[in-house]
């Protein structure tokens, strides 16, 4: 044992740990980065496995309830986020668990139609439709099971990444915590998709984790549901009493203590709950720790408050809580090429796209409607057989706060998943992927590209 001043050590007694499974492409994290690059990577044929700590696939769109799907398009009719977050939208909509405007109502400013899709916030931009959906988180989960057993992912569930294993620079798969003790996987291409870097920072690959304070990417959350509301009741109150509403609901943050706001889900009796927490640290146990705290209490005294007095709450009744702390933002990688918000003003292009984003807020410009995703924002400088996917991608706070968004993140992880895929074929480095062969094999999976 070594004391300092500061802190207490242990040293803790090195172990043998067993090699449980072999793949070619593991990808560590099963939310919407990690599941875009399982899918991804199986179905070009590479044997893929996926390692996720909780019990169900999805990361913060499921166990969040972070229940919005938005921004797959830019306003006008065409799509510019598809392929296997389009998948996602295709097999709810078959299970009912989806709720947002139809293809064909895309880019439209028909009075009617942006009346009914402006009560959804997020599908209606500068007047005209986007697709933006709410889906049913527990569907989502079933749906999301069968897309990646379906392509062949084998998976690896209550399984926490604890560590990278690297070996001359090059990572060579990942240690692993569950029921059965500390495990090994061995891979070729190592994909760090856990959202908060836990990898890339185990294997000692270059990050940022600071965070602007200003940004809703520092902010944290515990959403909930309520059940046995009316939307539509609550959604003709915003409209026929828009000042009214908004007191309201600026009352109920204050109430909260953080900004607090209600929002749609596929069904009218149900809606769910987002928070905004100020101050905490998304890597910070004992953080985690008040905010599950902090957030369950102010759920307790804002529901009477609701009931009380917003048209459409008077019955309302929490149905669920997360069971996943919600965490926008935390470390990003700082690799190949790093996107900054200067980048969305100014919309360079890249010969390395991988994904392409609508513009979202003031901090895209009108002259640059689309941000050019290049390879290299998924790519770590130095270590070789290791990418990241997800919300984690190398940006700076800005950019990184304007596309961690969920469809943003499966289009990430769906390159990364293709580009691990590429490179054991080929039996190369992730870095000395053929760019034009994986533009041209995203392609051919329907993600659109320049
Ligand atoms: C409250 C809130 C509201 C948001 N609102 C929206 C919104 O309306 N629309 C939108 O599109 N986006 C929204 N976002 C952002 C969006 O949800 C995330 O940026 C997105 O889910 C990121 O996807 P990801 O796969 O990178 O990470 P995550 O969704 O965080 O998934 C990471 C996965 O990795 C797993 N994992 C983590 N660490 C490990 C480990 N060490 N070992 C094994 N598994 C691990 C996690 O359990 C999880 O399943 C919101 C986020 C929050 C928190």
């Amino acid at each position: 044992m070594q004391n300092s001043a500061k802190e207490k050590m242990i040293v803790e007694p090195a172990s043998m740990v067993k090699v449980c499974a072999e793949a070619e492409v593991v990808v560590v994290g099963g939310g919407p980065g990690g599941i875009g690059a399982a899918v991804a990577a199986a179905r070009s044929g590479a044997k893929t496995i996926l390692v996720e700590r909780y019990g169900h696939l999805g990361g913060m769109a499921t166990g969040g309830l972070v229940i919005l799907i938005p921004h797959m398009s830019d306003g006008s009719r065409h799509q510019q986020i598809g392929g296997i977050c389009q998948e996602w939208l295709d097999r709810l909509n078959t299970l009912g668990g989806a709720v947002g405007p139809k293809p064909e109502d895309l880019g439209s400013s028909d009075k009617a139609l942006v009346a009914h899709w402006r009560r959804y916030f997020s599908a209606v931009v500068d007047g005209t439709v986007r697709l933006s959906v709410y889906v049913d988180p527990e569907l989502l989960k079933c749906a999301l099971n069968d897309l990646v057993t379906e392509a062949g992912v084998k998976l690896y569930l209550h399984s926490w990444g604890c560590r990278a294993i690297v070996e001359n620079g090059c990572a060579k798969g990942v240690i692993f915590e569950s029921k059965s003790g500390r495990q090994a996987i061995l891979g070729q291409v190592l994909i760090d998709a856990t959202g908060d870097g836990d990898l890339f920072a185990s294997a000692g690959v270059e990050f940022d984790g600071t965070l602007d304070r200003s940004l809703r990417s520092s902010q944290l959350a515990l959403v909930f549901r309520l059940g046995n509301v009316d939307f539509d009741k609550f959604a003709d109150f915003k409209v026929r009493e828009p000042e009214k509403s908004s007191a309201l609901l600026q009352e109920l943050s204050q109430l909260a203590g953080f900004r607090m706001s209600p929002h749609p889900t596929p069904r009218n009796d149900v809606m769910w709950v987002n928070d905004w927490l100020i101050g905490y640290d998304v890597l910070n146990v004992e953080d985690l720790t008040q905010v599950e705290l902090t957030a369950r209490t102010a759920m307790l005294r804002v529901l009477p408050f609701l009931q009380k007095n917003v048209p459409g709450f008077e019955n309302g009744f929490v149905l669920d809580t997360a069971s996943q702390i919600g965490t926008r933002g935390s470390r990003r990688l700082m690799g190949e090429y790093i996107i900054t918000g200067q980048d969305l003003r100014t919309g360079p292009t890249h010969p390395d796209t991988i994904a392409i984003f609508p513009s979202i807020t003031h901090n895209t410009s009108p002259e640059h409607p689309h941000v050019h995703v290049p390879y290299r924002a998924i790519l770590p400088r130095k270590i070789e057989g290791f990418l990241a996917a997800g919300r984690s991608f190398s940006s700076d706070p800005v950019a990184n706060n304007t596309f961690n968004l969920i469809p943003h993140c499966v289009a990430l992880g769906q390159a990364a998943g293709t580009a691990a895929a590429l490179a054991v074929k080929n039996h190369v480095q992730p870095r000395q992927v053929n760019i034009v062969a994986l533009q041209d094999c995203l392609r051919a999976q329907g993600v659109p590209l320049p």
